[in-house]
């Protein structure tokens, strides 16, 4: 039997409909500019989210990194979370690559980072100190969904220091499902993502896309951003066979990310009450549980004992599972099961 793998929304096939729309794109020469399905799904995102211009990528890693240092220059530094992806996850990328120095914040409990932190790191115009140059968050934040009141009021604060404001939303379309509640997905990523000066999304995670991801911003940004896409190695050729995968997840992953979530629910309900664990409410697609008191010795043994019952997860006292468009109800309860009958629970 498949197993049911929950270890992370990357790890999803391209679906039929997908690799059609696939076979089907026409293909130009992107580092010519001329292919018809890059181009069409950057003008897609870049409409969608209400910025001038995008840029197609191969990773959200690349993504951020194009971001980062599309906005600073050497010596500068930007503000970031101690756990967003492009400080914690990236390799330090933005350092090596273009001595850019980040200013890491502690967050709050909700992932937001305080707004008095942020102003106290803002360095003045000294020759001792870097130039704080641009705010970073990122959205959804492990799962989390950052209130859009916070999201105005942080980049308002960057805005009037003079600051740049970029977006990791890797996850952008899960915190706008969660945040529309039922209602227009795309009108919420939209109202997320007009705070910011860039924004990143990834086709690969939720939207099941094999590869990809796009930067948006302004025309100027964008044209500085496809500079270090090339000495980062990322300008592609037919990299439309890619851009049609995103494309038809646009169309047709955006409001199914509900599903996700619920299923991310259903296997908190199926987990609550277990002695031992501690089970956070998922607000999207990602369920952290913590184990605690006695459950903590045998952790070790947990994921192995998962993996042989079909179930796939990542995380040693502090498990992760990720829901995603390959993962049903069936999946979810055999995942629930196999857990209960490791705690005996
Ligand atoms: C996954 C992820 C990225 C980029 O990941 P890649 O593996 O490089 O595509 C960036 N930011 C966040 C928040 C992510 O979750």
């Amino acid at each position: 039997m498949k197993p049911v793998d929950l270890r992370s929304d990357t790890v999803t096939q391209p679906t039929a409909g997908m690799r059609a729309a696939m076979a089907a794109a026409p293909l130009g020469d992107d580092v010519f500019g001329d292919d018809p399905s890059v181009n069409a799904l950057q003008e897609k995102i870049a409409g969608m989210l209400g910025f001038e211009a995008a840029l197609f990528v191969p990773t959200g890693t690349q993504s951020n990194l194009c971001g980062v240092l599309a906005h600073c220059q050497r010596g500068d530094e930007y503000i970031v979370g101690q756990m967003q992806h492009c400080y914690r996850w990236e390799g330090g990328g933005a350092a090596v690559f273009g001595s850019v120095q980040p200013q890491p914040l502690e967050h709050q409990a909700d992932g937001t980072l305080a707004l008095k932190d942020i102003e106290a790191a803002i360095k003045p115009d000294d020759p001792h100190f870097a130039r704080t140059r641009l705010l970073a968050l990122e959205n959804t934040l492990g799962g989390a969904v950052l209130p859009q009141a916070y999201l105005e009021q942080a980049t308002a604060l960057a805005r009037s220091k003079g600051l740049a404001t970029h977006l990791d939303g890797a996850r952008l379309f899960n915190a706008a499902v969660a945040q529309a509640a039922g209602g227009d997905a795309r009108s919420e990523a939209r109202r997320i993502a007009r705070n910011f000066d860039s924004v990143s999304v990834c086709f690969s995670k939720g939207l099941g896309a094999p590869v990809g991801s796009a930067l948006c911003g302004s025309k100027d940004l964008i044209i500085r951003a496809r500079r270090i896409r090339k000495m980062a190695g990322g300008a592609m050729r037919q990299s439309g066979v890619l851009a049609a995968a995103a494309d038809y997840a646009l169309a047709h992953h955006v409001d199914r990310l509900a599903e996700d979530h619920a299923l991310a629910r259903r296997l908190a309900e199926g987990l609550a009450g277990i002695a031992g664990l501690q089970v956070e409410a998922p607000q999207t697609n990602i369920l952290f549980v913590d184990l605690v008191g006695p459950a903590r010795e045998r952790s070790a043994q947990l994921l192995p004992f998962l993996k042989e019952q079909g179930v796939l997860a990542t995380g040693l006292y502090r498990l992760r599972f990720a829901t995603h468009l390959d993962v049903d109800a069936a999946g979810i309860d055999r995942a629930v099961t196999a857990i209960r009958a490791f705690f005996k629970a």
